[in-house]
């Protein structure tokens, strides 16, 4: 009886396990930008790379990185513009800083007040008014066994701007760039936009 019992809470904890995974498996967030957001990104997404990033990693890597997410669908990579090209009003600027933690890359959400909205749940939040990216400036981060670190970089960058369409790190280990960590040329993390990555955005913001 005793086993039988326990046969059937196990039971019930798959359950809930397999219920988790479908009830998770949007790899995007449920948030969205305010109308009044000069940036967006189904109107295109405008970047601003500015002096630290520039004078750190040279302009190619952020130039290179942004269009590869564009495709035949909604949302795209409209512009970027780089320093010492001055800062054109309406864009989300990308610098290189230190970074807590020392992650390769973070995007951060903030409100139309300027207010940065908590990092767990911003890309569900419906007060998106403007993103800011900022790259690692200790570049020793870049630093891994797989790849060069020219790749990795570019890879943070296509990441960090997948946040900003409001993708999340997948729940699922299938080929993304939105997977956290070094790329590698095969397995689940990949330095490229992806056919998965694609069908996300489209999932999000449309065909
Ligand atoms: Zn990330």
């Amino acid at each position: 009886m005793k086993k039988r019992k326990s046969i059937f809470l196990l039971f019930i904890m798959l359950l809930l396990i397999i219920n988790t995974l479908l009830l998770s498996g949007a790899d995007y967030g449920k948030g969205g930008y305010v109308l009044s957001a000069p940036v967006q990104p189904t109107t295109g997404l405008k970047f601003y790379v500015d002096y630290s990033a520039i004078s750190k990693y040279g302009s190619s890597p952020f130039i290179n990185a942004a269009f590869n997410w564009n495709g035949d669908y909604k949302a795209y990579v409209s512009q970027v513009v780089v320093y010492p090209a001055s800062r054109p009003a309406e864009h989300f600027v990308i610098e290189a800083g230190p970074m807590t933690y020392n992650h390769p890359g973070e995007t951060y959400f903030y409100t139309i007040n300027g207010d940065l909205i908590d990092s767990n749940t911003a890309m569900d939040s419906n007060l998106i008014y403007r993103c800011s990216i900022r790259i690692n400036s200790n570049s020793s981060v870049f630093d891994n066994p797989n790849v060069s670190n020219q790749t990795y970089l570019i890879k943070t960058i296509r990441h960090e701007i997948g946040h900003v369409f409001l993708l999340k790190h997948p729940t699922l280990p299938y080929r993304s760039i939105m997977h956290s960590g070094a790329p590698t040329s095969s397995g689940s993390v990949s330095d490229e936009v992806t056919t998965m990555d694609r069908q996300n955005l489209i999932s999000k913001w449309g065909q």
